[in-house]
């Protein structure tokens, strides 16, 4: 156990010159009961830094729930003195931060480069969209849709067997910066798809009639980012005008109820909406590709991390969408699939209730399109790594997520539209 541990801190150490180094730091799980307890947390975000987990701000924190939230070391003593004068439960589920932000790099894999049960830099994975591109050219394709703000290619892989008028599944990856383990799902699903074609029945006729779009990173700025300066970065890497802040939220940056509820005029913000609905190079660019492909996109899938969720529309409002029945049998059963592998957990449900209400979600915005089938999956865990999940959790994770993802896909092959 050592060796790895000290092989992580040099693999932390050589690919990660983190400006910060996230000592002392402690994430809390805060039990709210009623409106007092939120007015203490608001409180307590107003003087001290708190870098919200879960929910994703401080307003959208509801009764009868918990919060995951991160404190700087300075502010641990105030922070538990507030919490414990006013009796609220708590626990502590990362008691220094900067342990977990090393042991995260715990694979066995002793290999240098890509690999897809590591945790890849962008470079490695640019490099990987060509490779990957060039060895399975009878499935593959790529094309670039855009360019971020700091002026990276957004590479786009087509997975399939070549056909006419073939329906296709538009599916991204690594929105938000810190979730690393999304992008290694997408990176994990190439890699099965082309692996299992011709081999495994179900994919083969996945990919024999259907097309994959796989973006498999959105906020590239943001998550390189996350390897050079900051792990803890959310939001993409754009500046503001009037403001010292970076970044807007890529997830509350569409046009379904932008910034209505759960996302913060404010560019400081961890959840800032944008100056206006896809202000953003890279939601603009993702939303240009699906408006130009809506006649073939039947499903839209997106993968965000943690909390083990399986969401659909609507969370801009908590109205129902109109396949409502329909969708939450779909996440049912893509749970049930995914738990028959390791057991893990899914609750699933409309996005406002399930998890909270949020404006600007790519999800509600698919659907309005016209998308009738669009899904956010919220990955593992449940907060015990949270954004930190470690590298020796990809393969399980990943592969059970494939096989709520190979039901989803099946499921919208037998009800074209
Ligand atoms: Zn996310």
């Amino acid at each position: 156990m050592l060796v790895f541990l000290v092989l992580g801190a040099a693999a932390l150490a050589s690919a990660h010159h983190s400006g910060e180094h996230f000592e002392g730091e402690k994430v809390f799980r805060v039990n709210v009961e009623n409106e007092n307890h939120i007015n203490l947390i608001h409180e307590l975000a107003s003087t001290t830094q708190i870098d919200f987990w879960k929910p994703d701000s401080v307003t959208q924190i509801k009764p009868h729930s918990t919060v995951d939230f991160r404190v700087k070391a300075e502010d641990i003593a105030t922070v538990e003195n507030v919490l414990k004068q006013n009796e609220l439960q708590y626990d502590v589920l990362i008691s220094n931060l900067r342990n977990v932000m090393e042991a995260q790099f715990d694979s066995r894999v002793r290999k240098t480069g890509h690999s897809y049960e590591k945790y890849n830099n962008w470079e490695t994975i640019e490099a990987w969209t060509q490779q990957v591109t060039t060895e399975n050219p009878d499935l593959i394709s790529r094309s670039v849709i855009g360019t971020t703000f700091e002026g990276r290619n957004m590479y786009l892989l087509k997975i399939g067997k070549a056909g006419t008028d073939k329906p296709a599944i538009f599916m991204d990856c690594g929105f938000h910066a810190r979730e690393w383990i999304s992008p290694a799902f997408c990176q994990w699903f190439v890699r099965e798809a082309v692996r299992t074609y011709g081999q495994e029945i179900h994919m083969t006729e996945l990919l024999q009639k259907l097309d994959f779009y796989i973006l498999p990173v959105v906020n590239i700025d943001g998550y390189v980012y996350t390897w050079t300066k900051n792990r803890m970065w959310r939001k993409t890497r754009s500046t503001n005008a009037g403001s010292g802040c970076y970044g807007t939220d890529p997830n509350r940056n569409f046009n379904a109820g932008w910034c209505e509820t759960g996302a913060s005029r404010s560019p400081c913000a961890d959840t800032y909406c944008g100056s206006a609905a896809e202000s953003e190079k890279e939601t603009k660019a993702l939303a240009d590709f699906i408006r130009s492909h809506l006649s073939s996109i039947k499903a839209y899938l997106t993968i965000h991390s943690y909390s083990q969720m399986l969401l659909y529309p609507y969370s801009y409002d908590y109205k129902l969408p109109a396949n409502n029945v329909e969708l939450n049998t779909m996440a049912k059963t893509a749970v049930k699939e995914l738990a028959s592998l390791h057991g893990t957990k899914y609750t699933y449900g409309p996005g406002a209730t399930t998890i909270y209400p949020a404006a600007g979600g790519s999800d509600d915005w698919a659907y309005d399109q016209g998308i009738k089938y669009s899904f956010t999956f919220e990955l593992r865990d449940t907060g015990r790594y949270g954004f930190l999940l470690p590298e020796s959790q990809i393969r399980a994770t990943c592969e059970e997520t494939l096989l709520a993802i190979k039901y989803l896909a099946n499921y919208v092959l037998e009800h074209l539209y």
